[in-house]
């Protein structure tokens, strides 16, 4: 279904962002896989997409430095000639209430969350707008859609993102380029690993679905947005939350 494509993946080197890269891969995406510093799973990643008898290569980048994005770019072009999907993926949560966010907390979650994603999307720009097709995935959050208590600046990241996805699918529409995001709720993965016993329970008793998502419920997604069957969709936001924010 996605024979062909090439899919650049940021953050794929774990959680959600590892089980896109490899469910793209399974649908027959050439993978260019970024992560920021944890090589050895990184490597792990690929050698399970090369089983898919697709490309992988991996990319290590800091995607909310601009020069260091803006070659990662570079490189995968090179690499691949082309990028077809881009998954704005990589994101990372420093959860406090809001007087105890530092500046420090605040400027990383905005610069990697939401910069990451616009140095991304910018250095790409011209590749989609040459190709007149490819589509732009990014991974938000339902806490972007609702804000959430002790995540303001994950919460304020991931709202953004959704404006940029909206502004994004306006612009790119008539070259023929869809934007949409994806809103987890709670899933199965390191960043959320904190969560555990009765605060668990209580929230995953919360959402209708009576259980936590895994990786696999929004990679899912991602690989349907990816494909001509969502030719047609554009500057949406879908939940992948088991129904918690009904
Ligand atoms: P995760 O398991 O913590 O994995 C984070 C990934 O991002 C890793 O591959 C990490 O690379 C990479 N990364 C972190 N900072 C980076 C940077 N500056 N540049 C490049 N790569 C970077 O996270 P996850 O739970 O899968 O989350 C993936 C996305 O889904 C995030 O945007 C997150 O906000 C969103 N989301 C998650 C949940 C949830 O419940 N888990 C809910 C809603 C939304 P290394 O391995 O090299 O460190």
């Amino acid at each position: 279904m996605l024979q062909g494509t090439t899919a650049l993946i940021t953050g794929a080197s774990r959680g959600i962002g590892k089980a896109i890269a490899l469910d793209m891969a399974h649908s027959g995406a050439n993978i260019a896989l970024n992560y920021i510093g944890n090589s050895e799973e990184a490597d792990a990643v690929r050698t399970l997409i090369l089983k898919e008898n697709v490309r992988c290569e991996t990319y290590e980048c800091d995607i909310s430095d601009f020069n260091e994005s803006k070659r990662m770019s570079g490189d995968v072009l090179k690499d691949f000639s082309r990028v077809d999907i881009l998954v704005n993926n990589a994101g990372i949560a420093r959860d406090n209430p809001l007087l105890g966010i530092n500046e420090k907390d605040y400027d990383d979650v905005m610069n990697i969350n939401l910069k990451g994603a616009f140095n991304m999307i910018k250095h790409l720009y011209p590749n989609f707008m040459k190709n007149r097709s490819g589509t732009i995935i990014n991974i938000a959050s339902v806490c972007g859609l609702r804000g959430w208590e002790w995540q303001a600046n994950y919460a304020a990241s991931k709202g953004g993102l959704i404006a940029l996805t909206k502004t994004v699918a306006k612009e790119l529409a008539g070259r023929g380029v869809t934007c949409n995001a994806i809103a987890p709720g709670l899933i199965e993965t390191d960043m959320t690993a904190k969560l555990t016993g009765s605060k668990k329970d209580s929230f995953v008793a919360s959402i209708p679905l009576q259980r936590a998502g895994r990786p696999g419920d929004v990679s899912k997604l991602a690989v349907f947005l990816a494909g001509a069957g969502a030719s047609y969709i554009t500057g949406e936001v879908i939940k992948v939350d088991g129904g918690l924010c009904i």
